[in-house]
């Protein structure tokens, strides 16, 4: 990385506008900001600058400079996305919002929560839960996750099959577009029908058309318990056609997460938990609401799944640890070959067995190895492939076997990512996924907000 350059008329003039130690343009301070969770790089030759903004303001100056210098502006939050979301590829300017990690408001009465974009997920569920209420989505790296980043991608996690995504949980957001202007994008009411619904435009949107400062989000009254129990099968089918068979009774579990054989071996050789790792696969269910609610449904869950084998938890403690077990999947991975990369497809659910049987094969062909879980009430399914970086040819067997994934999930009338976005990863399928139309509008909504193309350029889509 010692090629890695400065632009350093650029960084005077931001250090005039932010102070010094709020710009980062030295190697040895720059280099964190380089890569993403998948270890997407910037290339040597680019030039970088990250900044710290405190204040939408100053956010709103840096954007204006870089505005009149015609240079990328990559926002980031913990930089945990799988996709190369926030890597900052042909260099630029980088806003960390680190600095900007407040929570505004609470309203118990409003139910909402006012945040600056660099809080982190687990924060806005810890402080929600002091008001007796409760923010759902959650990610499962949520304890370092911002919500800038969650909103960008619309993150999930397990939570998603009874509460929705990130998505489901904003009301209004402050963002600052391409040129420096702010805007607000709705209103903080519960309902609104007024105009396009341009807060949904921007969740998701990747960075691609402004940057999320604030956020207003919607909170719920928190359930007054919950409880998970594991169920174990004999297949994937038999597991899949559980979800169904639960799903169909009318009760929908707050999470109902599949995690094949490879995956229990591998994360009980982690943390050793007590999972059934002679079993072909297990779900995870947890079912929430009212103390009769729980009692009621764990029994009729039991009674449902007569085909299944059921470990049952003893206390909130053996409850915790399996919570950090199901949530270590991807650090156990790592531990396999050094390195992972997470994948994230989506099925219709029926479609399940299917898919993981195609994962299996395709891995096959190329000599993978994956631990294969995910969300099975939503149909995501993430495989956690187990790599080694520095083997070069095992990584071209890894990119020919993702090009197969994709085609096998939109074969199965599937897309290519449920919960993870798209980024410059998946920039290549995205055509294919949404369709040659919606393609085509989606890159007019862009020039729209972004004529200049600076706001993390070369992501979602490439703009020639
Ligand atoms: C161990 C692990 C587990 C995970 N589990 C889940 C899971 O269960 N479910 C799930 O959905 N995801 C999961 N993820 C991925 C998850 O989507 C991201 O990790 C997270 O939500 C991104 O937040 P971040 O702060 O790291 O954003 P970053 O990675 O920094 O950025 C993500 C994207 O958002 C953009 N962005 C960041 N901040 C802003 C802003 N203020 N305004 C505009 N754009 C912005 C960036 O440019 C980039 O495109 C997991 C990741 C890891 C490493």
């Amino acid at each position: 990385m010692t090629a890695l350059k400065t632009n350093s008329k650029l960084a005077d003039k931001l250090c005039k506008v932010l102070g010094k130690e709020a710009v980062l343009d030295s190697i040895e301070d720059i280099y964190a900001y380089t890569h993403d969770n998948n270890c997407e790089q910037v290339k040597e030759e680019s030039q970088i600058i990250v900044v710290l903004p405190s204040t939408i303001e100053e956010v709103q100056k840096i954007v204006k400079l870089c505005y009149e210098n015609e240079v990328p502006i990559v926002a980031r939050g913990a930089g945990t996305n799988h996709v190369g979301g926030c890597v900052a590829k042909q260099g630029g300017v980088i806003i960390h919002f680190s600095r900007m990690n407040k929570i505004l408001e609470v309203s118990r009465e409003n139910l909402n929560m006012k945040v600056q974009a660099g809080v982190t997920v687990g924060e806005i569920q810890k402080v929600a839960q002091q008001y007796g209420l409760f923010y759902p989505p959650d990610p499962s790296n949520l304890k370092v996750s911002t919500i800038g980043g969650a909103l960008a991608l619309s993150s999930g996690g397990p939570r998603g099959l009874k509460y929705g995504t990130a998505k489901d949980y904003v009301l209004n957001l402050k963002v600052v577009l391409a040129d420096g202007e702010l805007i607000t994008t709705g209103s903080d009411c519960p309902k609104n029908v007024v105009g396009y619904n341009l807060t949904q435009l921007f969740v998701g949107s990747e960075g691609t058309l402004g940057i999320i400062v604030e956020a207003t989000l919607k909170l719920i009254p928190k359930p007054q318990k919950s409880k998970i129990l594991l169920a174990y099968f004999d297949s994937i089918e038999a597991a899949t056609r559980a979800v169904n068979k639960i799903l169909e009774s009318g009760i929908t579990p707050s999470v109902v997460d599949l995690l094949d054989k490879f995956t229990l071996k591998t994360i009980e050789e982690f943390i050793p938990t007590g999972l059934k790792t002679e079993k072909e696969s297990m779900l995870f269910i947890e079912v929430d609401g009212s103390a009769k609610d729980v009692e009621n449904q764990e029994k009729f869950i039991i009674e449902l799944l007569n085909n299944a084998d059921i470990q049952q938890i003893e206390n909130i403690e053996q409850e915790e640890a399996f919570w950090t077990a199901r949530r270590a999947s991807f650090g156990a991975t790592s531990r396999l070959k050094g390195n992972v990369i997470t994948e994230d497809v989506v099925v219709p659910r029926t479609k399940i067995p299917a898919l993981v049987e195609g994962i299996k094969k395709i891995n096959e062909k190329y000599s993978l190895t994956a631990c294969i879980m995910g969300h099975a009430g939503d149909g995501n399914i993430h495989p956690n492939y187990a790599l080694n970086f520095e083997d070069k040819d095992e990584m071209t067997r890894f990119y020919k076997a993702k090009d197969e994934l994709f085609e096998l999930a939109l074969s199965l009338g599937g897309t290519v990512s449920g919960e993870h976005g798209v980024g410059s990863e998946k920039a290549q399928y995205l055509e294919q996924a949404i369709g040659k139309r919606a393609y085509s509008i989606s890159k007019q909504i862009k020039y729209i907000f972004d004529a200049k193309n600076i706001m993390n350029p070369q992501k979602l889509f490439i703009v020639k």
